[in-house]
């Protein structure tokens, strides 16, 4: 296993060697990382935050195109926070009337994990409020949530956001990966999401594991050395050993 994140050349039959050495990575994983939007969570927290502000559709197509990769992260992200404008008041309703809904399975394996010493992250595109509610409900630290700040005016009026977290820019995922191997002397990280962005965070990620529970997003799907469409099948695999 001496490759940094088994990337692996499509010869035959390496598959399934290459999908039980991210097996195991997994079950010997130091810390797992997770994405938290489409993951973590079953909906994609700006497009429920721009829903709730009003402008829900018009949001909803820029976060598909955004997705297409052709416009920065950064520039998708502005583009469409200076379209839903939410102010603090409108973010904290949101969370209390709707509240970020939970993937089925993601307590258990995050109680798992916790039980087995190994520590666990949120990586998130999206926004640190919504996103540490998600952090209390699974007993992550807090200081264990890498997301996007939302600034305000004193008044609660939306004032940008804090374009300097490593997560407002394309590739942030990756950088929080280093930066958590760095600071916490990991060997093994594993990172686990559904969409491109957390694709690419390995490497530096040891491996990653593709997840198709809420949407399946086909070129991360076929690119996974392990894709799974429950957080059951990730339990499992843990029960091995
Ligand atoms: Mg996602």
């Amino acid at each position: 296993l001496r490759s940094p994140c088994l990337l692996y050349h499509r010869r035959c039959n390496q598959t399934m060697t290459t999908q039980s050495q991210t097996q195991e990575m997994f079950r010997r994983a130091e810390a797992v990382c997770f994405d938290v939007d489409s993951t973590v969570i079953k909906e994609e927290g700006i497009d429920e935050l721009a829903k709730f502000c009003g402008v829900g559709d018009a949001v909803t197509e820029m976060t598909r195109n955004a997705m297409g990769g052709s416009v920065t992260f950064k520039k998708a992200l502005s583009e469409r926070l200076s379209i839903i404008r939410c102010s603090r008041e409108q973010v904290n309703k949101l969370i209390t009337d709707h509240p970020p809904q939970l993937t089925a399975g993601i307590k258990e394996l995050v109680d798992r994990l916790h039980e087995r010493n190994v520590k666990v992250f949120l990586i998130s595109g999206g926004f640190r409020c919504i996103v540490e509610h998600v952090a209390t409900q699974l007993d992550i630290p807090l200081d264990h949530v890498y997301a996007n700040r939302l600034k305000f005016y004193f008044n609660g009026e939306y004032a940008g956001f804090d374009d300097s977290q490593p997560t407002a820019e394309s590739g942030g995922k990756g950088r929080v990966i280093n930066m958590l191997k760095e600071q916490y002397g990991f060997k093994t990280v594993v990172m686990i999401g559904d969409g491109a962005t957390d694709l690419e965070a390995c490497p530096p990620a040891s491996a990653f594991i593709g997840f198709g529970g809420n949407v399946v997003r086909p070129q991360v799907k076929e690119r996974s050395l392990w894709y799974v469409t429950s957080f059951g099948e990730l339990l499992k695999e843990l029960e091995k050993i």
